[in-house]
Order: C-alpha cells, then sequence, then structure tokens
C-alpha cells in the first residue's frame, strides 16, 4: 500500500517509519511531482500548522492535494495535520482550539481510551484540541473531557502523537481504511 506523508516540515520521519514497520511504502510528498504515481492514503505529521499551510500554498500542493481529498483519498492528520485538515483544507468539519493548553502545559503524555483500539498511550506536543464537532462527524476520543481525536468518512484526525509511541494501533486503524478508494 503506497501511503504518501507531507514531508515539507515537522514529524514526518516518524511516520515513514511506522507506516514502513507496517509493512506499507511510505514515500515523501514534497512537491506536486511526487503526487503522479497513484497511492491509496496520505498523512499530514505535527509541526508548525502555519509554516506547512505557507509551504503548501509556496509549492502549489495545496490544490492537488485538496482535490485528492475531496475526491475521498484517505487522509490522517496528526497534531499540526488536524489543524490543516480542519481549517485549511476544510475536509472535517471540527473546531479546533490551537496551543490550547498554555505555553507549558500542551506538552505532556498521558493514557486514553480510543475507539477500537483500548487504552493506548497519548503524547500530546503543544498540541490543539477540538472544541466541537459537526454532524457526522465521530469522536474516537477525550481527555480530561476534551476531544482528542475524530474521524469522519476518508478523514481521520488525533490531537496527539501516535507516530512517537511504540503502539502501532493508530496507524493501524489508518491503514485499514485504505484500499477502498479508487
Ligand atoms: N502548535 C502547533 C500548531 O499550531 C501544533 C503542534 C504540533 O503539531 N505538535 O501548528
Amino acid at each position: 500500500m503506497r501511503v504518501g506523508v507531507l514531508a515539507l516540515q515537522g514529524g514526518f520521519a516518524e511516520h515513514i517509519h511506522v507506516l514502513r514497520r507496517l509493512g506499507a511504502e511510505p514515500f515523501e510528498v514534497r512537491k506536486v511531482g511526487d503526487l503522479s504515481r497513484s497511492f491509496e492514503g496520505l498523512v499530514i505529521p505535527g509541526g508548525e500548522s502555519t509554516v506547512i499551510g505557507k509551504l503548501l500554498d509556496d509549492l502549489g500542493l495545496f490544490g492537488p492535494l485538496k482535490g485528492l481529498i475531496d475526491d475521498g483519498l484517505p487522509v490522517f492528520g496528526t497534531c499540526a495535520g488536524l489543524i490543516l485538515l480542519a481549517d485549511r483544507f476544510r475536509a472535517i468539519d471540527i473546531e479546533v482550539k490551537r496551543n490550547a493548553y498554555g505555553r507549558q502545559l500542551g506538552s505532556f503524555a498521558t493514557f486514553a481510551e480510543m475507539k477500537g483500539l483500548g487504552c493506548i498511550p497519548m503524547v500530546f506536543i503543544r498540541a490543539p484540541y477540538i472544541e466541537r464537532v459537526g454532524e457526522g462527524v465521530e469522536v474516537l476520543s477525550t481527555v480530561s473531557g476534551r476531544i482528542v481525536s475524530a474521524r469522519r468518512d476518508n478523514v481521520l484526525v488525533t490531537a496527539f502523537h501516535p507516530e512517537l509511541t511504540s503502539d502501532t494501533g493508530v496507524h493501524r486503524l489508518f491503514l485499514g481504511c485504505l484500499g477502498h478508494h479508487h
């Protein structure tokens, strides 16, 4: 399964590592030409959403990726990736609060239930949380009453970083959604 990983800034290498471990065929997406061979899913990593958003525009990647996502390409966004999928790509109807926990408190690790996966480790780094989900958006996990992962159709988002733990559940959940898109 070929899976593109947006590799403009942030934690793309860790996603590539996990995907490879799970037997997928990840590749870096850095320019429009990288999209020419077909692929079955896309990961948007954490990092700095404003920086990644600007690079998406400057490199001409925003439009082509938006087209693919709107066409149903399965996409998984972590942290800054969640922010971009919600606020820039408008791919999932959620309201996001950025840097929601304050400067210091935004980075912490915990364990919490995620639908379908049981209790998993969750690492937050200057994380956003989801303030509100629209109709049809499924909440997958909450921490201290705040929504930290959700899904709608082809779009999966987590405010935390599963690629920074040894638990591969969220990536397996994502890979399980692939292959239904053409
Ligand atoms: N605070 C970052 C942002 O607003 C997200 C942090 C992260 O991706 N780890 O983009």
